[in-house]
């Protein structure tokens, strides 16, 4: 479409920040709509998979998140009691120069936040965005939950996440399944812990800890990392209640060695719930609506990918918008691009989270005595790596090393700085 549009982005996460960019950097007039009266992160640090940085070079944010974020190179986990190695994966099966980002929440939304200012993109904060409502010429307005109709947009993007109110637009109607499980989780010092690596112990898959280091928060330069707990929802009041001293002796008889990490938790107060559900909307647009991040597919994080895919989202919302002649046009083809890659990680985190997190006894030995045998083989290593990199199918999955080059080598430069 050569014409630009205006359209009201909702929703100031990453998908909303970063589809923003791509749709203003493509000449719309974007504005963005949040709920909270001030914009801020919600939630525990990430790591960004190379498509991901790929998706915040363009839009002129990856050297912002390289400055804060800590370069991860693999994936390490054992099991208790028997110590045997889970996986061991590193990102160099695909490619040496390949590394992921892991940065803490804090972090991206600055780094995207000042991507947003620097284009003067509008926000308006303090709507809560639950319906559209036909304006003139059937544009629609965006709908407060305190009823004020908003100025109409020629298109609306959904980013307002996994609660997301418009879903029903989408034309489909959609069930969202919550995962029995989920994590706490806590910023702690990163001292004594390997920095270039994502690291979890299991005792079957009942118990999960996991610490992912993640560089520094904007304000602070002391390195981080973020601690995971995987536990039932409905044990999270149990938790609160029988004070820190059970959960420590948990965590410690787990993975003794992380005492001096965790010292700093005196209280379960400190330990925040994530909740997670499956979500997936058979048709992420409707009319004059697009669904963008997790609006349009929530999932458990195991896979680590959902903040790459919500930016992917925007990307190619933004592309299908310059090829189309129409706007139900485009975003047919905004369908049309996400689909297989979002469908395959959908189902693979579908399918791989019970082996993480379940009440199930067996599965957490099958998986102990499968998945790091199975990784002998370089062809399946390769594989495993390149689906956890977001390079297996998608719009980088004809990525080369050197079409990511640019990515890597800003990446392995900063590792040698740190070095
Ligand atoms: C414990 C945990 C760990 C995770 N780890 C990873 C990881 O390692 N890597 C990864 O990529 N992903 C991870 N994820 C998933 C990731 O957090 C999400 O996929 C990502 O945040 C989705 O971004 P989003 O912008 O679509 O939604 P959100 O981040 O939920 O942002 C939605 C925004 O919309 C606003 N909003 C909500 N409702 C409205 C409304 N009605 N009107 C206006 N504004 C509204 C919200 O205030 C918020 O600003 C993890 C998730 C959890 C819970």
């Amino acid at each position: 479409m050569t014409d630009p549009l205006s359209i009201a982005v909702c929703g100031c996460g990453p998908a909303g920040l970063a589809a923003a960019c791509f749709l203003h950097d493509a000449g719309h007039r974007v504005r963005l709509l949040e709920r909270v009266p001030e914009p801020r992160p919600i939630g525990a640090g990430l790591m960004l998979q190379p498509a991901g940085l790929a998706a915040l070079g363009r839009i002129g944010a990856l050297d912002a998140a390289l400055a804060y974020g800590q370069p991860i190179d693999g994936l390490y986990a054992r099991s208790a009691p028997s110590g045997r190695v889970v996986f061991d994966l590193s990102y160099a099966a695909v490619d040496p120069a390949l590394h992921g980002l892991a940065i803490h929440r804090a972090a991206i939304f600055h780094a995207l936040w000042q991507a947003v200012a620097a284009r003067r993109i509008p926000i308006e904060s303090g709507v809560e965005i639950i319906a559209l409502s036909a304006g003139t010429d059937d544009r629609p307005c965006p709908v407060t939950k305190d009823g004020r109709r908003l100025d109409a947009a020629d298109l609306v993007v959904d980013a307002t996440g996994s609660g997301s109110a418009l879903r029903p637009l989408g034309g489909s109607p959609v069930r969202p399944r919550p995962y029995a499980y989920g994590a706490v989780w806590a910023t702690v010092p990163a001292a004594g812990l390997r920095p270039d690596r994502l690291e979890q112990r299991f005792r079957s898959a009942r118990e999960m800890i996991g610490l992912l280091p993640v560089g520094r928060v904007p304000g602070d330069d002391t390195p981080k990392a973020i601690l995971f707990w995987s536990l039932k929802v409905a044990d999270h009041p149990a938790l609160l209640a029988a004070g820190i001293e059970p959960w420590r002796r948990r965590v410690l008889d787990l993975w003794p060695e992380i005492a001096p990490v965790i010292a700093g938790i005196a209280d379960p107060a400190q330990l925040t719930l994530a909740r997670y559900a499956q979500t997936t909307l058979r048709r992420p647009y409707g009319d004059r609506i697009a669904f963008i991040g997790d609006a349009a597919h929530s999932t458990s994080p195991q896979l680590g990918a959902g903040v790459t895919m919500a930016m992917l989202d925007g990307a190619a919302l933004a592309d299908a918008l310059a090829g189309a002649a129409t706007i139900p046009e485009a975003l047919a083809a905004y369908a049309a691009r996400r689909r297989r890659h979002v469908r395959f990680y959908q189902r693979m985190s579908a399918l791989l989270t019970p082996a993480f997190q379940s009440d199930n006894r067996w599965i957490g030995g099958l998986r102990d005595l499968t998945f790091h045998p199975s990784t002998r083989l370089p062809w399946l290593k390769r594989r495993m790596m390149q689906t956890f990199a977001g390079l297996s199918i998608g719009p980088f999955a004809a990525a080369t090393p050197a079409s990511l080059a640019g990515v890597s080598d800003r990446i392995s430069d900063r590792v040698l700085d740190v070095g």
